[in-house]
C-alpha cells in the first residue's frame, strides 16, 4: 500500500518511518522496515498501526536498527495472506541476504512458488510477495556464479531479471545486505516517485513521503526499474536499456 526508501548518509530509520506516516492517510492494516547496517539487514515487521511497530522498535534502541543510512519501509494492504506479522512485510530470502516490499499483486506467484519450493526454497508467509525476494536472490546468484561483480548494479540487473518473471502490477522494492548503499526499484501498473537530494535518495509510492526532504522528483514510467545510490539516479527499462522518467518540480504546499 505505502512504499518508502532511502540511501544517504542520515540515519535511515527515522525517514523511513516518517514518510510512511505521511501516506497512512492510505490505509493499511500491517507495517515493517528493513534496514541496512554495514553488512547486516535488520527487519521489523508488525500487524497493526505504525505505532506497533514503533512501539517494538523503540525496544531494539541499542541496535543498529537506528544507526544504518540504507532502508526501506512499508505499509500493508493485505490481499494474499492474512494481516499477521509473518505476512507483512519486507520479506526475505531464505539466506537473509535480500529483502523485498511490494505494492500490489503477483498474479503467477503460485506457479513461482511451486517452482521455487521444487528447488528446495521454504516459503515462510503466505503472500506472493514472498516469491519475489526468493526470485532475486536466486538470479543474483546465478549472477554471481557466472563471475558478476558484488555491488549496485548486481542489485539492478538482478531485479530485472526477476521482474521480466513476474505477472501483474507491482512496485517492488530491494536491498541487499552486501550492497550497502544502494536500493532498487520496479514498476508495474502501480506508481513510483523518486525523490532527488544532495548526498541522498529517496523512493515512494507517493511524493508525499518525502516532501519535507525534496522538492524534485522523477516519476518512473511503465516497465521501469531504477538504482540508487547517494549519489546517482540510474533508470533502466526491464531489459536494462537506459531510460527517463519525468522530472518535476513538486510546488504545493505538504
Ligand atoms: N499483495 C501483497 C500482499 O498481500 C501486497 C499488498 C499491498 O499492496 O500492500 O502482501
Amino acid at each position: 500500500c505505502g512504499i518508502v526508501g532511502y540511501v544517504g548518509a542520515r540515519p535511515a530509520l527515522q525517514i523511513v518511518l516518517d514518510g510512511l506516516r505521511r501516506l497512512e492517510y492510505r490505509g493499511y492494516d500491517s507495517a515493517g522496515i528493513a534496514v541496512i547496517d554495514g553488512s547486516v539487514i535488520l527487519t521489523e515487521k508488525k500487524a497493526g498501526k505504525l505505532a506497533n511497530l514503533e512501539k517494538t522498535l523503540a525496544d531494539r534502541a541499542s541496535d543498529g536498527i537506528v544507526v544504518g543510512s540504507t532502508a526501506i519501509g512499508h505499509t500493508r494492504w493485505a490481499t494474499h495472506g492474512g494481516p499477521t506479522d509473518r505476512n507483512a512485510h519486507p520479506h526475505l530470502s531464505a539466506d537473509g541476504r535480500v529483502a523485498v516490499i511490494h505494492n500490489g499483486i503477483i498474479e503467477n506467484f503460485s506457479r513461482l512458488r511451486a517452482e521455487l519450493e521444487a528447488t528446495g526454497v521454504e516459503f515462510v508467509s503466505d503472500t506472493d510477495t514472498e516469491c519475489a525476494a526468493h526470485l532475486l536472490a536466486a538470479e543474483m546468484r546465478v549472477l554471481r556464479e557466472s563471475g558478476a561483480e558484488e555491488g549496485p548494479q548486481l542489485l539492478a540487473e538482478g531485479m530485472r531479471r526477476t521482474v521480466r518473471r513476474l505477472e501483474g502490477a507491482f512496485t517492488l522494492l530491494a536491498v541487499d545486505a552486501a550492497v550497502p548503499d544502494a536500493v532498487v526499484a520496479a514498476r508495474r501498473n502501480s506508481p513510483l516517485v523518486v525523490g532527488r537530494g544532495k548526498g541522498e535518495n529517496f523512493l515512494a509510492s507517493d511524493v508525499s513521503a518525502f516532501i519535507e526532504h525534496t522538492r524534485e522528483a522523477v516519476e518512473l514510467g511503465q516497465d521501469q526499474v531504477v538504482l540508487i545510490t547517494p549519489d546517482a539516479i540510474e533508470i533502466t527499462d526491464f531489459t536494462g536499456a537506459p531510460a527517463t522518467g519525468k522530472e518535476f518540480h513538486i510546488d504545493w504546499d505538504a
